[in-house]
């Protein structure tokens, strides 16, 4: 699954497949020095609860400061991240952070949420159950409100494997996110048998949904599955009022998109917005 993450991650940009070797070099030692330098920078993107017309969480994006002080894009690093084995400490320097800004909105009394991206490198690491709980105990985080975003292209060798993995988190008492839902190798029998609490439905099913009947249809349906089988969805990639409104009828509970908010840097952040006339 080391392969099929990087895989995946190549698919995603089109950039990372045709940047040379030597650009490739480069930007494996920029994110080594970003990891131990302290540069890796989590930007936050307002989820939105359709039934409060709040926002319930942020998804936790992750950017590199590069020399410059400008932003690199995950788009631009994360294939080079997993080629090279350095998603497990991406990912759990992330977690740190993302646990730490939860632990400080609870202090302040912000209910708000954090959604964090799992790679299936990282859950695979043999003590992974360690150290999740090494880092909730550190940052006295609160694990009921933590989502974790899992992509099923990772879908791990077997059902048994993946549901031992998954259930890390919710013996925590964390929930779990299957993100970009509906593209790659999707199957049934992973939804049906792991322990999913949401089903994130990948941004190039809406991103047009106002246009694409095929879209509507195709949308309609994976909601009807996921609430068949008792769980909730996030719908990403909402950029327009004609889409929220479309998504709004088929009964998704959350969305997420440029039309509610953009990713922010944390002191941009506005996490009291609702949408007008929902
Ligand atoms: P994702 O987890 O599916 O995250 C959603 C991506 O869609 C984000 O891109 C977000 O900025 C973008 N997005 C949100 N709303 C819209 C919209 O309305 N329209 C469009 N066109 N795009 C929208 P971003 O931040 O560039 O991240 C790309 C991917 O990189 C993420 O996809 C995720 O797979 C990965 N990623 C980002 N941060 C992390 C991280 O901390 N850890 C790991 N393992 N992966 C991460
Ligand atoms: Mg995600
Ligand atoms: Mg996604
Ligand atoms: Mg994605």
């Amino acid at each position: 699954s080391k392969v099929r993450g990087s895989l995946y991650y190549a698919a995603e940009s089109d950039d990372t497949s045709r940047v040379s070797r030597h650009e490739k070099y480069r930007m494996k030692e920029q994110l080594q020095a970003a990891l131990s330098g302290n540069r890796l920078v989590l930007f936050y993107q307002p989820i939105l609860d359709l039934n409060t017309n709040s926002i319930s969480h942020c998804e936790c994006l992750v950017r590199m400061l590069d020399d410059e002080g400008q932003f690199i894009s995950p788009a631009q690093f994360l294939g080079i991240a997993a080629e090279s084995g350095m998603m497990p400490r991406l990912d759990f320097s992330v977690m740190e952070k993302a646990m730490r800004q939860q632990r400080a909105w609870e202090d302040s009394g912000i209910t708000t949420g954090l959604s964090i991206n799992i790679t299936a490198p990282t859950l695979e690491q043999p003590d992974f159950e360690e150290r999740l709980a090494e880092i909730l105990k550190r940052t006295g985080a609160n694990p009921d409100r933590l989502i974790f975003e899992v992509v099923e292209t990772d879908a791990l060798e077997s059902i048994s494997a993946a549901r031992k993995l998954l259930n890390n988190f919710k013996s925590v008492g964390a929930k779990i996110a299957f993100d970009d839902f509906g593209i790659g190798f999707t199957s049934f029998e992973y939804v049906r048998e792991l322990p999913v609490d949401y089903i994130k439905i990948d941004q190039s099913f809406i991103r047009f949904i106002h246009e694409r009947e095929s879209d509507r249809v195709l949308v309609k349906s994976m909601v009807e599955m996921s609430h068949n089988l008792g769980k909730k969805v996030i719908v990403e990639g909402v950029e327009n009022r004609q889409s929220l409104d479309i998504v709004l009828d088929m009964g998704v509970e959350y969305v997420q998109g440029y039309y509610v908010c953009r990713p922010m840097p944390i002191s941009a952040l506005d996490l009291s917005l609702s949408i007008r006339d929902l």
